[in-house]
């Protein structure tokens, strides 16, 4: 029996989707959310013998369920069905919802945070609460717990591979990466909940770890609200939702607890805080950060099957730093028809043209780096009407400049690695043949809803600092800056986008802050 069905099976688990009546519960610590930033606080605290609920509104899940096939899986395992986009359609947002929270379907890069991002928060976030090197320990941690490897470069599959040879080819930086998994069986479906258990997540990870040292998890339940009481948090209230996770049902919690850490991941995160009125100083929701993405599909002679082996093994920061420009990073993207389907363009025949080569399409991308340039102040999560985030995020010149820049830098690098033609995401796209057209990107619509443009990382809007006019809460514990006993510990707490992908981030910058917890409630 795998340490999930352990864990699964317990008695210390809940499916709210079961319970018919209304609940009362307690705890030491509430923690709302499993993901990356949930699970780490919650393993952290329980293992220091600390009464841990962890309240999760996704599903939970095994490797059974995860049946490798689209329309069944996302529904499941994204956040509306992975339907999340910004109010005006320019991005698509893609965001787990799951007992292990996004982790679940991610794809498994890791990095730790990089120094030059640390010492700008630093010096333009008032983030003084602690240093890069208080957190290498927990990153150690981390990646031996998460048997984080790099992976070694014949197991590169052939789409990594275009772009590892055409960096290289150009004289640009590029590398394989670090992942987190065991066994792995580079079945390419990582973006689907891995099947084969090889995918260290929070779900066959830290949770099961707390589960069976004693933490409580209720989930199918989504907490609506935390309701203050001199200067802190009382008490959470929920509601238990049904089975499939669609729906609501009358049946509803309340939480006590003497410490509440909200982990809902960046958009709900914020949105819980303006659901219960916490929005001192007006700070809430505001800098949410994307890694903005645009994605650029070459065209090889050779099968590329982007739908094989680990989605991503490589990725180059030759661009991450471009002075007075917004920088981006490469990396490839894995593709299965229904992703394919939406996000290529044309309707009718162009469509069905654009799919046929399908197992010889490689999709690259570049993800800039939001939040470092004063014309780039990043989006804003609000409330609709029902509670539910509203997101906007203003596309604005400086951006366009960099999607402009890095669409003319990912037909260079396919084409110098062997593409026979280059597509981009406009509509209608714009194909070249040649490396003479690239100059031809120049010509197209950079504009909202003309050229698809992605987010599989969220950051921000619950953003950490000690300034308490500026941030939401404090660095050096994320503490809220009024409510005594109330905590962010997700991804939502960067100033900034990272220039990175944020599991490790998050991994160990939470873990460094509960372990500070633990200390300061011994
Ligand atoms: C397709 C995809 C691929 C990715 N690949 C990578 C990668 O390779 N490497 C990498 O570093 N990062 C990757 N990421 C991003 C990374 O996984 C996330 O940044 C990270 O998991 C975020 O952690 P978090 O704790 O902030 O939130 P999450 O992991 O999203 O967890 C938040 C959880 O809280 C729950 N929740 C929210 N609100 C409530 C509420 N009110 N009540 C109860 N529960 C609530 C949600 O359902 C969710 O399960 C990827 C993301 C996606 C979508
Ligand atoms: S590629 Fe590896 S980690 Fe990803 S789903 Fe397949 S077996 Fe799991």
């Amino acid at each position: 029996m795998t340490l999930l069905d352990q864990a699964r099976q317990s008695s210390n688990v809940i499916d709210g989707s079961r319970i018919n009546k209304n609940l009362e519960l307690s705890a030491d610590i509430c923690v709302i959310g499993s993901g990356a930033g949930g699970a780490v606080a919650a393993h952290t605290l329980v293992t220091a013998g600390k009464d841990v609920l962890i309240v999760e509104e996704g599903g939970y899940f095994s490797h059974l369920d995860f049946s490798m096939n689209e329309a069944e899986v996302y529904p499941k395992l994204y956040q509306e069905g992975l339907q999340r986009a910004t109010q005006d359609l320019g991005i698509a947002i893609l965001q787990g919802r799951a007992v292990g929270g996004t982790t679940v379907v991610n794809w498994t890069t890791c990095f730790r945070t990089p120094e030059d991002v640390v010492d700008h928060w630093r010096t333009h976030h008032h983030v003084g609460g602690f240093k890069l090197a208080d957190i290498i320990p927990h990153y150690e941690w981390i990646e031996d717990r998460l048997c984080m490897q790099k992976v070694p470069k014949e197991q590169m599959n052939p789409n990594n591979r275009k772009l590892f040879e055409g960096c290289k080819a150009l004289g640009w930086q590029v590398d394989t990466i670090k992942r987190n998994v065991y066994a792995c069986m580079n079945s390419g479906y990582c973006g689907m909940g891995c099947p084969y258990n090889a995918k260290r997540s929070m779900l066959v990870t830290l949770i099961p770890d707390a589960i069976t040292s004693g933490a409580r998890l209720l989930f199918r339940c989504r907490i609506d609200r935390l309701v203050e009481n001199n200067n802190g948090i009382d008490h959470a209230e929920g509601t238990l939702l049904t089975t499939d996770g669609y729906h609501t049902r009358t049946e509803t919690v309340r939480i006590k607890a003497k410490h509440f850490i909200v982990a809902g991941g960046a958009i709900n995160s914020p949105a819980l805080l303006l659901r219960s009125g916490i929005n001192d100083h007006d700070r809430v929701g505001k800098r949410t950060f994307f890694h903005p993405s645009i994605v650029s599909v070459g065209l090889y002679d050779d099968p590329i099957e982007a739908y094989y082996g680990a989605p991503q093994s490589a990725a180059s920061h030759h661009f991450s730093h471009r002075s007075e420009n917004v920088g981006f990073f490469l990396e490839a993207a894995p593709l299965h028809p229904v992703l394919a389907s939406t996000a290529l363009p044309g309707f009718g025949f162009d469509h069905h043209e654009n799919m046929k080569p399908f197992s010889h399409i490689a999709p690259h991308t570049a993800l800039t780096i939001d939040g470092f340039h004063s014309d780039l102040p990043g989006g804003q999560v609000t409330l609709r009407p029902s509670g539910t985030p509203l997101i906007n995020y203003p596309l604005t010149p400086a951006l366009w400049e960099s999607f402009r820049f890095a669409q003319k830098r990912l037909a260079q690098a396919q084409f110098a690695s062997g593409a026979k033609s280059v597509m981009t995401l406009h509509d209608p796209p714009l194909v070249m043949r040649s490396p003479n057209n690239i100059a031809d990107i120049d010509e197209q619509p950079f504009e909202t809803c003309r050229i698809g443009v992605f987010s599989a990382h969220q950051m921000g809007g619950c953003g950490m600092g000690d300034n308490h006019q500026t941030a939401v809460v404090r660095s050096e514990d994320l503490r809220h800056h009024r409510l005594s006993n109330l905590y962010v510990m997700d991804g939502s707490v960067f100033p900034t986008s990272l220039g990175v992908n944020p599991q490790q981030s998050i991994y160990g910058l939470v873990r460094l802050m509960a372990s500070r917890l633990v200390e300061r409630i011994t």
